[in-house]
């Protein structure tokens, strides 16, 4: 059972990429099986806050990324009619100062592709085309076999699952089980800053209404614009959870919000609809040779903007147990020290729903209210909340 050496990771995502270079940066022998035949991410914004970037930051990814960053200046929080701002958080320099890290926008295909090189560059075989179908425990051999569609099989010591929310690792370690719709869905898009006729300030902005939330930023150093518009809805029956969206149902949904909002959809000529989908927390994440990392094990709503950011984590930490301890210890210790973290941030984004689309009626805009007293009296109490999120560092021993 304890000896590992070659590792098997299912799926090239950013969870699968990450724990790719992590673990080939502990000494180890690295595969990745991606089921797509050409890699790449959709075409979307990041957000990347201080924790992570301090992960990426140990896998050497640092100035490679930097070219492709937008550094925001503020976080805020805007009414959807008026613009008045609920929230303003400093980012810049101020995180850097707080947490030794910057919060970064990056677009995702830009981070997908500098992982992707950096995984060649540490010889890591990333093999395309390839569909994992299910896997078997050979406790003999100390080994596990992986199969993939086209009818071979792999072995290997130890086999990583980070094959998203509809993860086949996942369904056949714990059984079968459809992903909870959680009554949202996000249009998402980005915009060439050329295309646009209003102008958008330099900040991670969520714009608050009722029953749905609109979020804008800047990528690659202020090119593009990204939104991603979150609509409470009941009606999704599609089997898919992404398909392309409507662009005038999207308009029409956000229309006689603030111009800033308007404005920047009336440049959108094409876009994608998300469906939003959860999981309750799992009993376990590991079973003899095989643990899940990523949304294979812990698939939140983006409202902390932490998803990928919990599956960098991860990663990290999951390399460095397999690489200080037994491997029969290494994963009992990476699930006691992941599961809770990433379960206070799931539950912590799901709270950030009835803020942002104004729940409760009167209460709602209270609540909104007493932010706003609290952002301007007590800026330290707002931030201080955050620090358990952006403060936390996986890397430091
Ligand atoms: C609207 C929206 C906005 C978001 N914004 C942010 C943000 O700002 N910051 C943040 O940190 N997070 C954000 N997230 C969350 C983030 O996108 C996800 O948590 C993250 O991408 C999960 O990465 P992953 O590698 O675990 O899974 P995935 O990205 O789903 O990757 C899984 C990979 O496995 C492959 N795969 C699946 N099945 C198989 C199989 N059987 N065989 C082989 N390969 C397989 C897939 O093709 C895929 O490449 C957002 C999410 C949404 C929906």
């Amino acid at each position: 059972m304890e000896q590992v050496s070659r590792v098997i990771i299912v799926g090239a995502g950013i969870g699968g990429l990450c724990s790719a270079l992590a673990m080939a940066k502990q000494g180890f022998d690295v595969m990745v099986c991606e089921q797509t035949k050409h890699l790449g991410e959709v075409g979307a914004g990041l957000q990347i806050s201080p924790n992570a970037f301090k992960v990426l930051r140990e896998l050497g990814l640092e100035s490679a990324l930097q070219p492709c960053a937008f550094v925001p200046q503020r976080a805020t929080m805007r009414d959807f009619k008026t613009g008045e701002y609920y929230l303003e958080i400093p980012l810049a320099e101020k995180t850097i100062n707080r947490y030794g890290a910057p919060y970064w926008h990056l677009h995702r295909a830009d981070l997908h592709s500098v992982l992707v090189q950096a995984c060649i560059e540490a010889g890591i075989e990333l093999m395309l085309g390839a569909t994992v179908t299910g896997y078997k425990e050979n406790t003999e051999a100390n080994q596990v076999s992986l199969f993939l569609d086209d009818g071979q099989e792999l072995t290997a010591d130890l086999l990583i699952g980070a094959d998203g929310i509809r993860s086949k690792i996942r369904e056949q370690m714990l059984g079968r089980q459809k992903a909870t719709f959680m009554g949202q869905v996000a249009w998402r898009g980005v915009i060439p800053v050329s295309d646009l006729n209003v102008e958008i300030k330099p900040d991670a902005c969520v714009w608050v209404g009722p029953n749905r939330h609109f979020v804008s930023y800047y990528l690659r150093g202020g090119e593009y614009v990204n939104f991603v518009a979150v609509e409470e809805r009941n009606d999704w029956t599609s089997e898919s959870w992404r398909e392309e969206g409507d662009i005038e149902a999207l308009k029409q949904s956000f229309s006689g919000w603030h111009p800033e909002v308007t404005e920047l959809l009336s440049a959108a000529s094409s876009t994608f609809l998300w469906a939003l989908n959860g999981r309750d927390e799992l009993p376990t994440w590991h079973q003899g040779r095989v643990v899940l990392l990523g949304d294979a094990c812990h698939p939140m709503l983006p409202f902390m903007a932490q998803g990928a950011a919990m599956a960098i984590e991860d990663a990290y930490v999951l390399a460095k147990c397999v690489a200080g301890y037994k491997m029969s210890d290494a994963l009992v210790e990476y699930e006691k020290i992941r599961k809770p973290r990433a379960t206070k941030i799931q539950k912590m984004s799901k709270a950030n729903a009835s803020l942002y689309h104004m729940h409760g009626g009167v209460l709602g805009k209270l609540k909104l209210k007493a932010l706003q007293a609290a952002s301007h009296f007590v800026p330290d109490v707002i931030q201080s909340k955050l620090d358990s999120v952006y403060g936390y560092d996986v890397t430091k021993p």
